[in-house]
């Protein structure tokens, strides 16, 4: 499906008959400044005194990708941490920069919450001059963000230990359906005066999946630095992938650009994520009104696109064998894909596969 606010957009872009020129290397600059006060805020103190350098990317991957390839030259240990479970192209892509890849705690599987002890615990213990990952919201494939108070705890730590912290930030606005709730870890970090990297996605938020449309910010701590580090970031594009595709971007654009059109944009991404709440509401209460005596709390506990059921891996199969169900083997099911004509079917398929 594809939203209005970019179909509308798309007639613009149309009509204008833009030209198919190369666009600078790290991409448009009004599209660049109109991500980046997105990520950080407007009003962001860091944007206004120039220490945050933004690049277009290859939508969220590609922002991970020349991410990582700029932080492996300048990150004194050639480590990245990241959250147990987490997306699964994260390792292998941060493998291919070479990378050495080592987990910390997330998930406690036995309560299906953040295991808040042992992800301190760990990150505590993480050498200085490493890099950690963090998902800014919608964990995937959990669906469960820290709160605010634990985000504090994590800023506090990863500042002690000397860590570089590498957002991923694929999911704005989709947990909340507010842009600004979740991009607030990003900005508490800002504020809190870290140094980072933060790679951001149009693909799930604006349903620009096959447009390839992102970014990669980089906060520093003086706008020279900035303008000195940007010069790198350039060069990893350029000699990457020479320069980034235009289409997606200009659609951003127009979006961002046009106080009436961002405002229906903003309309339908609520729509989105409440859509997706209700689904997950849905799906829990008709699991305990058909009588199964598991705990299905966590169900609506969690945020975002994806919902970490808990059922195990033979559960998994069945339901895709017996009843033409799919989800990933770690049980990590597909809100987006749930709709008021599946969803009895699906509470009466788990239902089976669980009793
Ligand atoms: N990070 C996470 C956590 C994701 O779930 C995804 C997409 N599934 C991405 C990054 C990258 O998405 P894309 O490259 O399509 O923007």
């Amino acid at each position: 499906m594809v939203l209005k606010s970019v179909r509308e957009a798309e007639k613009q872009i149309f009509d204008a008959e833009m030209d198919k020129e190369y666009p600078p290397i790290t991409g448009y600059p009004e599209y660049n400044k109109l991500v980046a006060e997105l990520i950080f805020g407007e009003t962001s103190e860091a944007l206004k005194s120039k220490r945050i350098f933004t690049t277009q990317s290859i939508s969220g991957s590609g922002g991970l990708r020349v991410g990582a390839a700029f932080l492996y030259k300048y990150l004194p240990k050639k480590v990245m941490y990241y959250p147990q479970p987490t997306w699964g192209n994260h390792v292998p892509l941060f493998t291919a920069a070479n990378f050495e890849m080592r987990p910390y705690r997330y998930l406690d599987p036995k309560t299906m919450t953040i295991d808040e002890i042992g992800m301190l615990d760990d990150i505590a213990n993480i050498p200085a001059g490493c890099a950690i990952l963090l998902h800014v919201s919608a964990h995937n494939p959990t669906g469960l963000d820290p709160t605010k108070e634990q985000w504090k705890k994590l800023s506090t730590v990863i500042k002690e230990t000397g860590i570089f912290p590498f957002f991923d930030l694929a999911y704005q606005g989709f947990a909340t359906g507010d842009l600004d709730e979740d991009a607030w870890p990003v900005r508490h970090f800002v504020e809190e005066g870290h140094k980072m990297l933060v790679a951001q996605s149009f693909a799930k938020n604006m349903g620009l999946y096959a447009e390839r449309a992102g970014s990669c910010s980089l906060v520093s701590d003086t706008e020279e630095s900035a303008v000195r580090m940007g010069t790198h970031m350039r060069r990893v594009v350029r000699f990457m992938y020479s320069v980034n595709p235009v289409y997606g971007a200009r659609i951003v654009i127009a979006i961002l650009s046009n106080p009436q059109l961002k405002a229906k944009w903003m309309i339908e991404l609520k729509e989105m994520a409440n859509r997706i709440r209700f689904m997950r509401f849905a799906l829990r209460t008709g699991l305990e009104r058909e009588g199964s005596k598991r705990n299905w709390e966590h169900i609506t506990n969690q945020i975002g696109m994806f919902c970490y059921t808990g059922l195990s891996e033979e559960q998994v199969t069945k339901l895709a064998k017996d009843y033409g169900i799919y989800m990933l083997i770690s049980g990590r099911a597909s809100m987006a894909g749930v709709n008021s004509k599946n969803i009895n079917k699906l509470v009466k398929s788990i239902i089976e596969v669980t009793s």
